[in-house]
């Protein structure tokens, strides 16, 4: 059989396989799958991260706890000075009050961090069942799906299969070079050989130059279309 109609027959049978691969991909099913998944991923990194911050907050409240002894302290020992030697000028004792109030001060700070901190743990947690709650309802759902769309895929890879199967037998007695300009073309025009049709490329519908027709008049079997680059066949 002549190359140009077997790459022609060709063409039209790697198209379809293509078209089948697509329709593939974009199956409700699959797609449907595909949402749930990156739903549960989603949620996976969320519960993460809020893992990664309840244990910030743990270690912020174990900082907090030792500055709290340490401030309390700090203030038994002003006390037990205070009873020791009370201060004996009203300038003395002005200090003493301040250095307590300071204490107390921080100490009151640190409290309330820690009620914060309780506040913002107990939030997480809420999140995190809701969270729980939601995944396992949506993995039932995805694990249902996944089941019931392997049959599907199954039956449709078997006819990409056939699909594919049936281009390669179209292809196998084109030459390699030819072959080789078929799929270069294809990287960046669909499909990649067209038709002469009045003169224009069958393919983006430019006139092509008399110089070109010429050239395929006189014996040259595929030119090239200057303006969308296919492989012009005449067909
Ligand atoms: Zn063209």
């Amino acid at each position: 059989m002549d190359q140009i109609v077997m790459l022609w027959e060709f063409q039209q049978a790697d198209i379809e396989a293509d078209a089948l691969e697509t329709e593939i991909k974009r199956s409700p099913n699959r797609l449907a799958l595909k949402k749930n998944r990156d739903f549960l991923l989603e949620q996976q990194n969320t519960v993460k991260e809020m893992e990664e911050q309840v244990a910030e907050m743990l270690d912020r409240v174990d900082i907090i706890k030792d500055a709290i002894a340490l401030q309390e302290e700090q203030l038994k020992t002003l006390q037990a000075r205070l009873s020791e030697t009370p201060p004996e000028t009203l300038e003395d004792a002005r200090a003493f009050t301040q250095d307590a109030h300071k204490l107390v001060g921080n100490i009151q700070d640190y409290e309330q961090e820690m009620k914060r901190i309780q506040q913002d743990a107990n939030d997480h947690e809420r999140q995190q069942k809701e969270i729980v709650v939601k995944f396992a309802k949506v993995k039932a759902e995805y694990e249902k799906q996944k089941v019931e769309y392997e049959d599907e895929y199954k039956e449709q890879m078997k006819a990409l299969e056939e699909k594919r199967r049936i281009a390669q037998e179209k292809g196998k007695d084109i030459d390699a070079a030819l072959m080789e300009r078929y799929q270069t073309i294809k990287k960046h025009c669909i499909p990649p050989v067209a038709r002469l049709v009045n003169g224009q490329c069958g393919g983006c519908f430019m006139g092509l130059p008399q110089v070109t027709l010429r050239n395929l008049k006189t014996g040259a079997k595929i030119i090239e279309c200057e303006s969308c680059g296919r492989m012009i066949i005449p067909l």
